[in-house]
């Protein structure tokens, strides 16, 4: 039995740049903090120590795995922590060399001795941690590994010893189609059915509405703000200059009237194919500068399912209500869940078909979905977009969350919009490679990539420009 994963874990709302270096690693010092304060060790700690491993320690710091640590540190809730304050708290903890772990211990903290950025790789996971706390007398040492999208094991966990019993459980995408098939249910209310073992269906809902307002909202910010993004590689923000030039001249005040306005105007097709790029460089802007985005399944493809998501508001059905807004997030959700069970969704494991691809699957399931699509032609769209990532590497330059990325997810909103429409058109006993297939393939050409291309800064992109990176 493969491991139940909700959609809730595929859709999380968290703060930029990346899930696996960032997120995750911010969950783990929390997580640490949390069971030492369990075992009753959390009160005698005097110093902690935090090691950085494998692609952690090569993309860590354009990662912003160091300040995520402290926040996690601090206690800081990445889903509900004030973004605009984080700088300053870094600042505080380095001026004063002193950190309050979850804001109640107050100890001395240095971070060139104890936030080490360690150049080995621990042998379960390209992205390893160890924490160490030391009181009076001895030291405790807990290892965890950020395995992508914000997920967090701890060495040694078996995840699958504690999970739920599913109504519909699926191991592979063909399960899903025969509990469709024999129970004639969506893709939605499958995966709905599911989600009761973990919550009633009103938090099903309202959980949802809530991620796709925090994706809204991104969106809208990253349209309209400009400027330059942190990290020294001076790129420039480009979402509110196109978001302008489509827009023209025009005032509003929250998303809401600036959506309205974008459904007002009639676009031609060209227009639209900008604005979907628009959408997602505007998400993955605000994911570099440190903003509040959905991991979905990742950070750093966190633009993909919005920016569908948003044609398929504005363009697609201009009376789309929350229950289709449900339905695409329910099915674009469940699909992740197959890439994280039966391959992966980290780059350090799997490079950028890991990310992007995955995220372009999802979408593509979701607005097949929404469309109309029969459960079969959902999975043949997140086949196809998917498909035509396989390979991907990651290289991302100068370690940071900005180039190729944020482009990149332009590219795979516009593959998963493409896949839906070739999969709605076609039918689905004809084709020749199935979701299953394709996820088998992903895994095997992320076991053949070279390290190099997995997150490390070490290839492609990363060493062929020259850049001119300036520490700010
Ligand atoms: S290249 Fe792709 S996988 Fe790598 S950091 Fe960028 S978006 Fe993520």
């Amino acid at each position: 039995m493969t491991e139940r994963i909700s959609v809730f874990d595929m859709l999380k709302i968290g703060v930029g740049p990346s899930s696996s270096h960032t997120l995750g690693p911010w969950r783990a010092a929390m997580r640490w903090l949390k069971e030492l304060k369990e075992q009753g060790e959390f009160n005698q700690i005097n110093r902690v120590k935090i090691e950085l491993f494998g692609s952690l320690s090569l993309t860590g710091k354009g990662h912003a795995t160091d300040i995520a640590i402290l926040l996690g540190l601090l206690g800081e809730d990445p889903v509900t922590t004030d973004t605009s304050l984080i700088e300053e708290k870094i600042n505080q903890i380095k001026t004063a060399k002193k950190l309050s772990l979850l804001g109640e211990n107050l100890i001395g903290f240095n971070e060139k001795t104890d936030l080490i950025f360690a150049k080995k790789r621990l042998p379960f996971h390209a992205n390893g941690l160890r924490f160490t706390a030391f009181n009076e007398d001895n030291f405790i040492e807990n290892i965890y590994y950020s395995i992508g999208g914000g997920f967090v094991v701890a060495e040694g966990e078996d995840v699958t010893k504690t999970q739920k019993i599913l109504k519909y459980p699926c191991d592979m995408p063909a399960d899903l189609l025969v509990h469709c098939e024999k129970h004639d249910l969506s893709i939605a209310e499958m995966v709905m059915e599911n989600e009761k073992a973990w919550r009633t269906s009103t938090e099903i809902k309202e959980g949802i509405m809530r991620i796709w307002h925090t994706m809204e909202e991104c969106v809208y910010k990253g349209c309209n703000t400009g400027g330059v993004l942190p990290g020294g590689l001076n790129v420039r923000r480009r979402a509110a200059v196109m978001n302008k030039k489509l827009l023209g001249e025009s005032t509003y005040n929250n998303s809401a009237e600036w959506i309205a306005k974008i459904k007002k105007h009639r676009f031609q097709f060209e227009t639209v194919l900008k604005w979907v790029s628009c959408f997602a460089l505007a998400v993955n802007e605000e994911n570099a500068a440190l903003g509040r985005v959905v991991t979905a399944p990742t950070n750093g493809s966190a633009g993909v399912i919005p920016a569908v998501l948003m044609y398929y508001f504005c363009f697609r059905n201009k009376k789309a209500t929350n229950r289709h807004i449900i339905r695409f997030l329910l099915v674009a959700g469940e699909i992740g869940t197959f890439f994280k069970k039966r391959a992966t969704i980290s780059a350090a494991m799997g490079g950028c078909q890991a990310e992007i691809g995955v995220s372009s699957a999802m979408a593509a399931a979701g607005l097949t979905e929404v469309m109309g699509g029969s459960p079969a032609q959902c999975l043949m769209a997140a086949e196809i977009a998917m498909e035509h990532h396989l390979g991907l590497t990651c290289d991302p330059v100068a370690g940071l969350v900005q180039v190729p990325c944020i482009e990149r997810n332009s590219m795979g909103a516009i593959k998963a919009i493409t896949a839906c429409n070739i999969a709605l058109d076609s039918d689905p006993k004809e084709a020749k490679v199935t979701l299953d297939n394709v996820i088998d393939t992903m895994w095997q050409t992320a076991k053949d990539m070279k390290t190099k291309y997995k997150e490390t800064s070490k290839g492609g992109l990363a060493v062929n420009i020259t850049v001119n990176v300036v520490e700010c």
